[in-house]
C-alpha cells in the first residue's frame, strides 16, 4: 500500500478526498491517504503551501512533493525539501485563467468601462477596433501564458509572447531572453503577466520596463506580485503613461486595505481568483505522478531548482 499525506487545508481536502480516491482506482493504485502517517514511512507529499507541513527533512522516504499549485516560489527555495517537486499543470486550472484573461483583455480592448458607469449619460459612439489591430503581449508563455495566447489568437488579437528559452507557437510572434523583452513590451497595447516569480522575475516590470510600453497602455497580472515595483506601476498610471491596470495577486495577500492600489481610479483589484486548480482534473494529475513513479517512469511536470520554475 502506497502512504500519501495530503497537507493542504482542511476545506480543500473536502473538494479533493472524493476525486484522489477515484483518480488512484483509475490508475490501479493502492493509497492510503490516513492522516496518521509517521512523517518517515509516507511516500509522496501533496503539496499546498497554506498546508501544515513546511519542513521535508522527516519525510526520508518521500518520493516526490506533488504541489497543488502551480507557482512553487513558496517551496521552491526550502532548505528542508531534498525530494523531487512537481508543480502542478491542470486542465481546469488552465481553462479558468483563459476566460480570467480573455475577460480583462475584452473589456479593456472593447472600452467597456466606459458604458458601464457612465453617470451623466454621454452618447459618445467610439467604435473600438476590431481585435485583429489591437496587439496583446504575454510574458510568459508556459502551460498558462501559450494557452491564453493561442485563445487571444483565435479571438483574432495580434498576440506576442515572451519566454525564457526560444518558442514556435502558430499564430503567436515569439520573442525570447533579455533581448526580446525590449521589442515584446514595446507593442504591448495590452500586457499579460503570466511568468513564476523567481530571482530573475522579481520586479521584472520596473520604472524603466514599464517605459518600454507604448503610452496608454494596460497592465494585466494574473502571475505574481512581486514581478512588478508597485510604487513604479502606480506612477506610470498617475502620469498617464499606463491607461490601466488589473491585478490579481500581491506582494502581500490579502491586499492591505491601506494599499495604494484599493482606491486607486485606474487599478482593479480582484483577489487572487484568476483561477485555481479544480480538484477533478488536478486529483488526475497527482495520480498519474504516482503512477509514474511507481513504474519507474519519469515524473511529469518537476520543476528545474536551479531556474526557480
Ligand atoms: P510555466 O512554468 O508553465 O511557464 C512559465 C513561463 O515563464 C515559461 O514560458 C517560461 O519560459 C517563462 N519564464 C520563466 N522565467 C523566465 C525568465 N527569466 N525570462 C523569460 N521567461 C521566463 O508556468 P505556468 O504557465 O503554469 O504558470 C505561470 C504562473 O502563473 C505561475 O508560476 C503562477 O505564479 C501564476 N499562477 C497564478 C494563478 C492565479 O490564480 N493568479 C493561478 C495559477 C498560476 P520557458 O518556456 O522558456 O521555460
Amino acid at each position: 500500500m502506497i502512504k500519501a499525506l495530503f497537507s493542504a487545508p482542511i476545506d480543500k481536502w473536502d473538494k479533493y478526498e472524493a476525486p484522489l480516491h477515484a483518480a488512484f482506482a483509475l490508475k490501479g493504485l493502492q493509497v492510503d491517504l490516513s492522516p496518521d502517517h509517521a512523517a518517515e514511512d509516507v511516500d509522496y507529499v501533496i503539496y499546498s503551501p497554506h498546508g501544515p507541513v513546511s519542513d521535508f527533512s522527516s519525510f526520508t522516504k518521500a518520493k516526490a512533493v506533488l504541489s497543488l499549485w502551480a507557482g512553487v516560489e513558496k517551496i521552491v527555495t526550502n532548505p528542508t525539501l531534498t525530494q523531487p517537486l512537481c508543480r502542478m499543470v491542470d486542465a481546469g486550472l488552465e481553462e479558468g485563467m483563459i476566460e480570467w484573461v480573455a475577460g480583462h483583455v475584452l473589456r479593456y480592448h472593447l472600452g467597456m468601462d466606459a458604458h458601464i458607469v457612465n453617470p451623466d449619460h454621454h452618447w459618445v459612439p467610439a467604435v473600438p477596433p476590431l481585435a485583429r489591430r489591437r496587439k496583446v503581449t504575454l510574458l510568459g508563455l508556459g502551460a498558462l501564458g501559450a494557452a491564453c495566447a493561442k485563445t487571444l489568437a483565435s479571438l483574432r488579437f495580434d498576440v506576442s509572447g515572451w519566454s525564457r528559452r526560444p518558442k514556435d507557437i502558430a499564430g503567436i510572434t515569439c520573442f525570447s531572453g533579455d533581448d526580446g523583452l525590449k521589442e515584446a513590451l514595446e507593442r504591448a497595447e495590452i500586457l499579460v503577466l503570466l511568468l513564476p516569480l523567481t530571482t530573475e522575475t522579481e520586479n521584472l516590470m520596473n520604472a524603466e520596463r514599464l517605459g518600454w510600453l507604448p503610452k496608454g497602455a494596460f497592465l494585466l497580472n494574473p502571475g505574481r506580485g512581486a514581478l512588478v515595483d508597485d510604487e513604479a506601476l502606480i506612477s506610470a498610471l498617475d502620469t498617464g503613461h499606463l491607461a490601466g491596470a488589473t491585478l490579481d495577486v500581491f506582494r502581500e495577500e490579502p491586499l492591505p486595505q491601506d494599499h495604494a492600489f484599493w482606491p486607486h481610479p485606474k487599478v482593479t483589484v480582484t483577489p487572487h481568483i484568476a483561477s485555481e486548480t479544480r480538484a477533478e482534473t488536478a486529483a488526475m494529475v497527482v495520480a498519474e505522478n504516482i503512477r509514474r513513479s511507481e513504474a519507474g517512469e519519469p515524473l511529469l511536470y518537476l520543476v528545474d531548482r536551479t531556474a526557480g520554475y
